[in-house]
């Protein structure tokens, strides 16, 4: 520990990203978690058989290149991850249920079915 060149507190997303360029570039890191389960609010645990996911549940943008920081960190660290791509996926609000997309313009149809606001032509949104 007291040889380490930088010490982060905290294993969520941001430290481990922190930590995993850190030492791509060759610095000696020590990461320092409270919690029993690395990951931050990105952690997943499993009870009697099933796992759940504590955060997130999807990414957008780390299938491919793509602006998503996460996806860049991946990138420079040389990370490849297995990645399954959504169609949609479903949403169950108190406005009601629906499946959505990535992408602006099947949540606009979302958004005029669901709780009736329609979009403009330019993608802007305005209320029925
Ligand atoms: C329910 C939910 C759904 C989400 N859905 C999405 C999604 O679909 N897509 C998406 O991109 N993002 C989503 N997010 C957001 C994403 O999970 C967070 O932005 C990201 O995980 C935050 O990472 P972080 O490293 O900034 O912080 P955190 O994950 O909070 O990590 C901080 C870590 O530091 C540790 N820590 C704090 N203080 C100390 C200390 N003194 N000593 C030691 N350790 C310490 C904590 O235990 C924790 O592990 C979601 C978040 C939640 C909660």
């Amino acid at each position: 520990m007291a040889d380490a060149d930088v010490i982060i507190i905290g294993s969520g997303i941001g430290g481990l990203s922190c930590a995993a360029i850190l030492a791509r570039y060759g610095f000696d890191v020590l990461v320092c978690e409270s919690h029993s389960i690395a990951g931050g609010a990105a952690h997943g645990f499993e009870r009697n058989g099933f796992r759940f996911d504590s955060g997130p549940s999807l990414f957008s943008g780390l299938s491919a290149p793509s602006p998503n920081p996460l996806r860049q960190v991946l990138d420079a660290i040389e990370v490849t991850l297995p990645c399954a791509q959504y169609d949609t996926w479903g949403c169950f609000l108190p406005e009601g249920h629906f499946d959505t997309a990535v992408g602006a313009e099947q949540f606009c149809e979302v958004l005029q079915n669901c709780v009736g606001i329609k979009p403009c032509a330019n993608g802007e949104i305005y209320s029925a």
